[in-house]
């Protein structure tokens, strides 16, 4: 068998969303929402389902999809976007991802990322025969300088690989460190995956810049988006890619060979849902951001080192102030015996992993976060 694969573990997110199901614990470790998701845009897939055309697709997206994308990013961005030629799209981001990697990374090229880093990067870096070149985000500021770039590019440096919004430290990228970014990746001639799937959950006071509206990027980045993010809706597997017209051809020549298209009732929806107007997209923040905060009151309520969260599902807290040393055991303890989920942040390390941060999502109903808090109470023994 491949070692790449025997030798992995399964993901945190089912670890943990399994040891969940068993010790029936409130689970804020996983991302996904109790809200059900619009009823509009759900109503729009169940009337695709019943009335629409549910054969294969285009393996580049349905039309009216492909559209929607090139608008939305038009309405948000003001990038200018070319559906038939830039538009692609995937069976969720993750596929986007892996297409991406797999057919831009060539065997013995550096691939720049940052740690923490999204589970699913490295596997399939490693799988492509890229050579991962780490740059290590401490807490609180999870931030990178020139110096830490310095240190990773070289003349072999062929892709980055960005998120932003960062799961899972809840940190987005201000315009400077992008342009800094943006200056390596020109230098060095690299092509940007950009994973951008919380482009929308973003709170006060922070902006998502898509690193594609930076100058000189426009050509060399691969722009990937969620559905399932965007509308709530996390089963939804549909991802969303733009990017210039030589880097969509390579990146759908990987697609055409992982799921080849994506079902296309869900895609219809999607279409829709692109284009609701920006009263949806505020109040889908605005909810998650009561949230947030009502979490983030209760855990310092309860004496807990809450990390702010600028975006994403989720918040970060430092356990090194109770005594904590060890974050998996931690979170292994806490779901066994105290009926809590939540995501130990050394998981996103590939080496010299950070031990005293615990991510916890708060895209829950306030029952849940308060059943949560009290759970952690009692773990606390308060
Ligand atoms: N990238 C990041 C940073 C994510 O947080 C997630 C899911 N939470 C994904 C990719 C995967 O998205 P999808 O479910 O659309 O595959
Ligand atoms: N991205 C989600 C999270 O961070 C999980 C996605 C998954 O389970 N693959 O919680």
């Amino acid at each position: 068998m491949n070692p790449l694969f025997a030798d992995l573990p399964t993901t945190i997110f089912e670890t943990m969303s399994s040891l969940a199901r068993e010790h029936q614990a409130i689970n804020l470790g996983q991302g996904f929402p109790d809200d059900p998701g619009p009823e509009d845009v759900r109503q729009k897939a169940a009337d695709a389902t019943l009335h629409g055309y549910n054969q294969y697709p285009s393996m580049m997206g349905i039309p009216d999809l492909r559209e929607a994308i090139a608008t939305h990013y038009g309405r948000f961005h003001g990038l200018s976007i070319d559906p038939q030629h830039e538009t692609l799209v995937t069976s969720g981001a993750t596929e986007a991802l892996t297409a991406a990697i797999l057919s831009i990374v060539r065997p013995g090229d550096e691939v720049v990322l940052f740690q923490p880093v999204y589970d699913s990067y490295l596997p399939m870096v490693r799988l492509a025969g890229g050579i991962p070149k780490l740059v290590t985000l401490k807490p609180p500021h999870w931030r990178f300088s020139a110096e830490d770039l310095d240190a990773v590019f070289t003349s072999r440096t062929r892709v980055v690989l960005l998120n932003t919004p960062l799961n899972p430290t809840g940190t987005v990228l201000p315009r400077e460190s992008l342009e800094l970014l943006a200056s390596y990746c020109t230098r060095y001639d690299a092509v940007c995956i950009s994973d951008e799937v919380w482009e929308h959950v973003v709170f006060e006071g922070h902006e998502h810049v898509p690193i594609m509206t930076i100058p000189g990027m426009r050509e060399r980045t691969v722009k990937i988006g969620s559905a399932g993010k965007i509308f709530s809706l996390t089963g939804w597997k549909v991802g969303l890619v733009v990017a210039a017209p030589d880097l969509l051809r390579v990146v759908s020549k990987a697609h055409q060979f992982l799921t080849f298209t994506t079902p296309p009732n869900l895609q219809a929806a999607v279409a829709y849902g692109l284009a609701k107007p920006d009263a949806y997209f505020a109040a889908m923040r605005s909810g998650f951001q009561r949230s947030r905060d009502r979490l983030t009151k209760g855990l310092q309520a309860l004496g807990f080192d809450v990390i702010p969260s600028q975006g994403t599902y989720f918040l970060n807290i430092d356990i090194a102030p109770l005594g904590e040393a060890d974050d998996f055991a931690f979170c292994k303890r806490l779901v066994v015996e105290h009926g809590v989920a939540a995501i130990p942040v050394s998981a996103f390390y590939a080496e010299s992993p950070v031990r005293n941060v615990v991510r916890l999502c708060f895209s829950k109903n306030d029952e849940t976060l308060d059943a949560g808090l009290e759970r952690l109470a009692r773990a606390l023994g308060k």
